[in-house]
């Protein structure tokens, strides 16, 4: 072989140019490794879905006519380190150049140009040909700030791409339709099922436990529920513009106990493996809702394309504008360990339980779930932001650093002390009530500020405008907040502060 090219377990696009022709004298290569299964600890299905999805795009390289080297984990050639396996590959067959496609991680990114000054080989990186816009977008479009604002970055990306765009101007006269969207569905209101493949996965289950690799969460090793491959993904995307797109905007931020995934997409791992490009997504929404606007409002789908071309374009850019001390950042100094409930959902706060099962179950939960529910409790009890990014960094089937450190850390911890967010995400048991059925059948009440029976995201969060003021005073957005809690009769102050540290007591031991 001439040239030896790299996919890593987040790059299976089929459709990258690298395909387009069949190349005798070049040789593919993906490797399951030690490396990236001990990084963090992951979910079980975590591990399971990408190495099943390498697995799958690889078998479809071959069948295309590709030349593909792919190590399993339990390989003996397989030295289960990235650079050395490269090493290895290359001097086996004698190639001097090495093709990348620019990795996401900053993790990966590092390892890999580190390498490349003592390399035996040419290193030429390439695009992966995913996302629509630049790593140091940022900078390119608003110069060297301090802060960015997701608005402004994702109209910019409106104009470029003429998304949702009419004659110049956002499509229905405003950018933004969130207002429409934060509705919870009525009693009567039948929510579809989500559409859940039954993959067999046990081969692989059964290699991490001779391999001992360390996991957590569940797995049903016969039913498998997540894609595996392009046209699995595609299946999942076209479920969702026929049967959920609907209801998007509208159900958005609605946590229910009988529904994991409600009218959301499922799409982000088929999205973060690349198997599904952004762009193809965006577009098969919007074609559904051109098709069929009676069905489709401007508000389910400004809401859908808004998460895709807006947010998940904009936390990549913040990741790479701010990386590597970002990944450090902590504003408010917080240390505490993560209960361990966040483990085993064995607690008695219901919205906490059932967010966490659920996770523990499926590998997801949905955004709302994730910022308002752990994200907000993990932040209201001042939990280590290492330790926040670890957990969400684990658990979710979708997670990987550029996406999972700028909404755990930055959107949800707040730790970046305003870089992504205007203000840290942090509510009482009201907003979790408003947008949920949970606080119905939970051991609090999530009506009492006070006493034994007292909601306790209740207590914590004035506890935390409290223990916070001197750095929530700079923020226009908390000023309301912080004069009311001000304001407040000292007795009150005194009986909150007092059960407060009492709950919080009761964390750690
Ligand atoms: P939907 O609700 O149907 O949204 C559609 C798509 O929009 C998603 O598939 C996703 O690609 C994109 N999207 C929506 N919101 C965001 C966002 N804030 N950032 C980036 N993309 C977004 N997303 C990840 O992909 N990986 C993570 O590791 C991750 N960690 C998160 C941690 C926290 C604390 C929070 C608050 C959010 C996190 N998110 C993460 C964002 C979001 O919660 C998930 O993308 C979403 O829940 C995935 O489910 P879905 O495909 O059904 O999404
Ligand atoms: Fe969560 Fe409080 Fe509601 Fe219980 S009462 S479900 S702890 S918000």
């Amino acid at each position: 072989y001439t040239a030896v090219a790299l996919i890593l377990g987040d790059q299976l696009n089929a459709r990258h140019s690298w395909f387009r022709k069949k190349r005798a004298h070049t040789l593919y290569v993906l490797f399951e490794m030690r490396q990236e299964t001990d990084y963090c600890r992951h979910h079980i299905q975590k591990v399971v879905g990408f190495f099943a999805a390498m697995r799958n795009f690889a078998n479809a390289l071959l069948r295309a006519g590709h030349h593909v080297l792919y190590l399993t984990l339990d390989n003996p050639d397989n030295l289960q380190d990235l650079t050395k396996n490269l090493e290895a590959v290359l001097s086996s067959c004698g190639s001097n150049e090495l093709w990348l496609q620019q990795p996401d991680e900053y993790r990966l990114d590092t390892q890999l140009s580190e390498w490349q000054a003592t390399a035996s080989a040419n290193l030429i990186w390439q695009d992966s040909e995913h996302f629509l816009t630049e790593r140091d977008a940022l900078i390119q479009w608003f110069g060297e700030k301090d802060n960015y604002l997701m608005e402004h970055f994702y109209r910019r990306v409106r104009k470029q791409t003429g998304y949702l765009m009419s004659d110049g101007e956002p499509a229905g006269g405003k950018w933004n339709f969130d207002k429409d969207n934060r509705k919870t569905p009525e009693k009567t209101h039948s929510l579809p099922e989500p559409l859940l493949f039954a993959h067999d996965v046990s081969e692989l289950v059964d290699l991490l436990a001779n391999e001992e690799v360390e996991t957590f969460g569940n797995i049903d090793r016969k039913k498998f529920i997540w894609p595996l491959t392009r046209n699995e993904a595609t299946q999942v995307l076209d479920y969702f513009v026929s049967e959920l797109l609907c209801h998007f905007g509208d159900y958005q931020d609605a946590m229910l106990s009988e529904h994991w995934a409600l009218y959301h997409a499922r799409l982000s791992f088929a999205l973060n493996t690349k198997m599904l490009s952004p762009r193809t997504v965006v577009e098969a929404a919007i074609t559904a809702w051109q098709k069929n606007p009676q069905q489709i409002s401007l508000n389910q789908i400004e809401g859908f394309v808004r998460q895709i071309i807006g947010w998940r374009e904009f936390v990549r850019a913040i990741y790479w504008r701010f990386m590597p001390d970002y990944g450090h950042s902590n504003f408010f100094q917080h240390s505490r360990p993560l209960p361990d409930f966040y483990w085993t959902a064995k607690t008695e706060m219901n919205c906490l339980q059932h967010s966490i099962q659920q996770s523990l179950d499926y590998a997801y939960a949905h955004h709302i779930q994730r910022l308002m529910v752990t994200g907000n409790f993990a932040l209201l009890i001042g939990a280590d932001p290492d330790a926040v990014d670890a957990w969400y960094l684990g658990i979710y089937i979708d997670a990987i650093e550029w996406v999972e450190l700028p909404n755990a850390r930055a959107m949800s911890q707040f730790a970046d002390g305003g870089k992504l967010a205007t203000k840290p995400y942090v509510s009482s048991g009201s907003y979790i009530n408003k947008m949920s059925d949970y606080c119905k059948s939970c051991a609090y009440k999530v009506t009492e500020k006070i006493g034994e029976e007292a909601c306790p995201f209740n207590l914590l969060y004035w506890h935390f405008i409290d223990r916070h003021q001197d750095k929530l005073a700079n923020n226009q957005r908390m000023a309301l907040i912080l004069s009311q809690w001000q304001k407040r009769d000292e007795a009150d102050k005194k009986k909150i502060r007092q059960q407060a540290d009492e709950f919080l007591k009761s964390l750690s031991s």
